[in-house]
């Protein structure tokens, strides 16, 4: 099995879900649904943690088109709350679902390149006390 790996920029593996150690295998098993380990090299998955960063960015960016297309609705033709429901909910699901797998995908190949992990105390061993 290969032991030395060329580090692969996250947004070539992430964005597509593949793996950000060989970038052959999956990350997914499903829509979002991590793998426990990578099916070609056997990367643990174990490290990701991507929390809530998908959807915070979908939140941020994402989502403006259709609130600008609701506000425009509302605005330029005081439209009733069904053509809302009609026009403005599919095209919120439409531009807000679709980006939330290849977030993941960056945020976790994100991870792995950077190394990034949970923060630790480092202790040092104290120095002795010395008696005068
Ligand atoms: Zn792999």
């Amino acid at each position: 099995m290969q032991t030395e790996w060329p580090p692969l920029p996250p947004t070539t593996t992430g964005l597509k879900g593949r793996c950000p150690r060989c970038g052959q295998g999956h990350i997914f098993n499903g829509f979002l649904k991590m793998r426990p380990e990578c099916e070609a090299c056997g990367l643990d998955y174990g490290f990701a943690d991507p929390a809530d960063g998908p959807a915070f960015f979908v939140m941020c960016f994402a989502c403006i088109p259709s609130v600008l297309l609701g506000v425009w609705l509302e605005v330029q033709h005081s439209a009733p709350l069904w053509v809302q429901l009609l026009v403005t909910g599919p095209f919120m699901l439409a531009t807000c679902i679709p980006p939330l797998r290849p977030l993941k995908g960056w945020l976790v190949a994100s991870q792995y390149f950077y190394k990034a992990e949970e923060g630790k105390l480092v202790r040092t061993p104290s120095t002795p006390v010395k008696e005068t």
